[in-house]
């Protein structure tokens, strides 16, 4: 079957979603039409089930070759059955249409989004990790719940997320998103769950921290808006002092100015990192702190070593960037991140 170009796709302006194939069109713009009306949902002008079933095999294909994260956000209306039983069934279609209109208005243009069945949507979130795709089910549930729907006033959606895993099939990746959609629902409803696993995490782990220079990916995020800004800068410094280090070598001189102000933002984000923690409750805090004061006071010390001329610039660099800023944010921090990963949402 022809594939598409998500892009060229827009909702009808009006619903429902497909209108006739005009006989003024040329053969191959009826072609055209008729391809699209194949794969298109007839209620909301969304992507239909087919074409999602057909999607998610080349998808995982993909996502494997190039090594981008691949992830599955589903939805499904909370106690859609009451719209239906209370309005009547075509207040109820005007609803799942307003649905696809906001949920295609909120998820990202990479995102293609697809209705799954009924009341049932699914998004593929391409080069997304399940931290990333978790934000944008949480954009997903805030809008819809915000929303007044004509004739009917307040919804909520349930949602569930879970990235592709390993070498998993499409029918085991959609089990998992669908055991956290119903977790979602048992849970309250108007939530979002997620399976905190995904390749992002395991590419992240094998690729470790061999380079030269430190590559940002994803899955290094926790979805803590300031340690996930910080971790970034802290990069980018370490990073700038790698350069330096690389193009001046062992001139002190230019290196050790770029050395300060990557230990100045070091230690302003161990503390800041700490006070979020503390704010999440997070159990092994103190161990955290610790292992941050060790790694602070011995870059300090390699710093005066450096100083009295009993260290070498490149070891100290090395230090900095590697131990400090990578090796320390891949391990030690990936311990609390859970915390942000599964921040509860609040049930109706
Ligand atoms: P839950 O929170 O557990 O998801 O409850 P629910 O009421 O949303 O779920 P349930 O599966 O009990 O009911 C779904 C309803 O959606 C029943 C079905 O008639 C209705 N439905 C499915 N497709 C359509 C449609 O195209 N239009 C309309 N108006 N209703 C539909
Ligand atoms: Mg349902
Ligand atoms: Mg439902």
């Amino acid at each position: 079957m022809a594939q598409v170009d998500p892009s060229s796709f827009s909702l009808p302006d009006n619903c429902p979603g497909l209108t006739g194939c005009p006989a003024t069109l040329s053969l191959s713009e009826r072609i055209a039409a008729l391809e699209k009306r194949v794969v298109t949902d007839a209620l909301t002008g969304l992507w239909n089930r087919m074409h999602f079933d057909s999607s998610l095999d080349p998808e995982i294909r993909r996502s494997l070759r190039h090594k981008q994260p691949l992830s599955l956000i589903l939805f499904d209306v909370d106690h859609f059955k009451d719209v239906n039983d209370g309005f009547g069934h075509q207040v109820g279609d005007q609803v799942l249409c307003e649905l696809a209109r906001i949920a295609s208005l909120t998820v990202r243009t990479s995102d293609r989004l697809f209705r799954w069945g009924g009341e049932e949507f699914a998004v593929l979130a391409t080069a997304s990790g399940h931290r990333g795709a978790a934000r944008v089910a949480e954009n997903l549930r805030e809008a819809v719940a915000a929303h007044g729907f004509p004739g009917v006033g307040r919804l909520t959606v349930s949602i569930g997320v879970a990235e592709h895993l390993a070498s998993e099939s499409a029918d085991e990746w959609f089990h998992r998103a669908d055991v956290m959609l119903y977790a979602a629902k048992c849970g309250g409803r108007n939530a979002v769950r997620v399976d905190a696993r995904g390749n992002s995490d395991l590419w992240a782990a094998a690729h470790g921290t061999s380079a030269l220079h430190l590559v940002w990916q994803e899955a290094y995020e926790c979805g803590n808006a300031v340690i996930d800004r910080e971790h970034r800068e802290l990069f980018d410094l370490a990073n700038e002092l790698i350069d330096g280090f690389l193009t001046h070598g062992s001139s002190q001189t230019l290196v050790t100015p770029i050395y300060d102000r990557l230990l100045r933002h070091v230690a302003t984000h161990f503390a800041d990192e700490e006070s979020e923690l503390e704010a999440r409750g997070y159990v092994r805090l103190e161990a955290h702190r610790r292992i941050h004061a060790t790694l602070l006071e011995r870059a300090h010390e390699l710093r005066a070593a450096l100083d009295s001329g009993d260290a070498n610039l490149g070891g100290v660099v090395e230090f900095l960037a590697s131990e400090v800023v990578s090796r320390h944010l891949l391990r030690a921090d990936r311990d609390f991140f859970p915390l942000f990963a599964t921040a509860p949402t609040a049930p109706v």
